[in-house]
């Protein structure tokens, strides 16, 4: 749920061309930015073999919701499906699921399995996104979680509930959208939370300063203990279970449940030996290709924008993105990809919704609102330029500022034309 931008050092040119359709194409990784690639092989044509590794035993389903309602009711799987499993049969694919790749050999163009098994390819799609990151010193403490699949959100949902029951304290190490997201989930559960980050403002990556001001008071108003500027400093772990904390402000607290939403790292250890750059997760060029067809999407994915930044997101409408991009470009499709940045966040029943690129901006307005309903949307940008639109409460309204926008525009024409579309 977040993401990296680098100025690329070194990145090829990948051919423009019209190339010749591979007959073998391998997907590692099964989910949002994997389905899309499928899906789109098939629906424009490509009738070759399409071979699909994933290491989770489930089809492909959404992990947004695993935050959210997956843990204020229990993660419901059958609900959770991105498609019935009738529509993954037709896609004629050959499934190899609940089992890990673990290596890649570039010159030989083949996959290896935790299995054994070696599965050939013309094109490959790595789709293994992110992991959680963890800290080291937590690692056999049993009361610590972290949030990435479905396993994840059924002991998180269990733990909340007995930690509601028992009257304890949840702690929430890290106030990104993860982090509030979590938090609010556990308040409306009845948890009494803690959350800490050593940020001044949550969610600012994702929605600017002006919703993470906005987030503060929800936050605390939904009864969420905020401690913003404050990191971990002590902790007393006994028995395997973290029972208290000292934040850096000197302030012990009791802890039943402590949850890490301190970022994700990408899945690529199995592609250590492989010869690809993984400065930020695979380095793919402008076309998301890592090495001839050898392509990445999705959160695992970097790839060179337009000026010239290595660029990596987290972020599911993303993953579909440029999944559907791969697919296109393995059939030969010659554009470089453009991303749609688009975000959205629930949060004590808001919606937050973001556009482009909120953070790092020198001017900030409320382009418009409707206080009774306490609803608005906010405008960020920088040298002149407009470079994101955030949105508290107003699907409808971002609905057409994402079907006006593209990013970056000129701040004041841009501003004139959305206020005209809006109102
Ligand atoms: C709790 C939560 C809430 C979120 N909320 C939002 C939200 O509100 N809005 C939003 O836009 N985005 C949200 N996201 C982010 C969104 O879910 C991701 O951006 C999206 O899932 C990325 O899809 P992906 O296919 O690139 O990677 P993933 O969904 O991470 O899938 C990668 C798959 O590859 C598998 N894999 C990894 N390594 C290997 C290997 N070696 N061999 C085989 N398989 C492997 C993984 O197990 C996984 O199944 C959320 C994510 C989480 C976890």
């Amino acid at each position: 749920m977040s993401g990296s931008r680098d100025r690329a050092k070194d990145f090829v040119v990948g051919d423009v061309d019209n190339r010749n359709q591979p007959s073998t194409v391998v997907i590692v990784g099964f989910s949002a930015a994997g389905l899309a690639v499928a899906e789109t092989l098939r629906a424009e044509g490509f009738s070759g073999s399409l071979k699909i590794i994933g290491d989770e035993h489930d089809l492909p389903y959404d992990r947004p919701p695993l935050s959210k309602i997956g843990l204020v009711d229990g993660p419901l799987r059958s609900a959770l499906a991105l498609r019935p499993p009738e529509v993954i049969a037709s896609l004629d694919a050959e499934l190899h699921l609940g089992t890990r790749a673990v290596s890649l050999d570039i010159d030989h163009r083949s996959v290896g399995l935790a299995s054994g098994l070696q599965v050939d390819f013309d094109s490959l799609v790595i789709t293994t996104g992110v992991k959680p990151r963890s800290l080291p010193q937590l690692s056999t403490a049993a009361n610590v979680h972290t949030l990435r699949n479905v396993e994840h959100a059924d002991a998180l949902h269990t733990a909340l509930a007995d930690v509601a029951e028992s009257s304890g304290t949840a702690l929430i190490i890290g106030a990104g959208v993860l982090g509030c997201e979590i938090a609010a989930s556990a308040r409306a559960i009845g948890v009494e939370t803690l959350m800490v980050d050593p940020t001044t403002l949550p969610s600012a990556r994702q929605f600017g300063p002006w919703i993470g001001e906005r987030l503060v008071g929800l936050h605390e108003g939904m009864g969420v203990d905020l401690r913003l500027g404050a990191q971990v400093d002590k902790m007393v772990i006994e028995n395997d279970l973290v029972t208290s904390v000292t934040l850096t402000s000197g302030e012990t607290f009791d802890v039943a449940l402590v949850v890490l939403a301190v970022g994700s790292t990408p899945n690529v250890e199995w592609l250590q030996s492989s010869g690809l750059g993984l400065s930020n997760g695979v380095d793919g060029n402008q076309w998301n290709e890592a090495a001839p067809q050898v392509y990445a999407a999705g959160d695992v994915a970097s790839w060179v924008d337009r000026d010239g930044i290595r660029t990596r997101a987290e972020d599911k409408t993303h993953a579909i993105d440029q999944g559907r991009f791969v697919a296109r470009r393995i059939l030969g499709q010659p554009a470089p990809f453009e991303r749609q940045g688009y975000f959205w966040s629930d949060q004590h029943g808001i919606r937050i919704q973001a556009v482009g690129e909120c953070s790092g901006a020198d001017e900030i307005e409320v382009i418009w609102s409707d206080p009774s309903r306490d609803r608005a949307l906010v405008a960020y940008g920088s040298s002149g330029r407009l470079t994101g639109i955030a949105g508290w409460a107003c699907p409808r309204q971002m609905l057409t500022v994402r079907r006006h926008m593209k990013f970056p525009a000129n701040w004041d024409r841009a501003l004139s034309e959305l206020r005209q579309a809006i109102n």
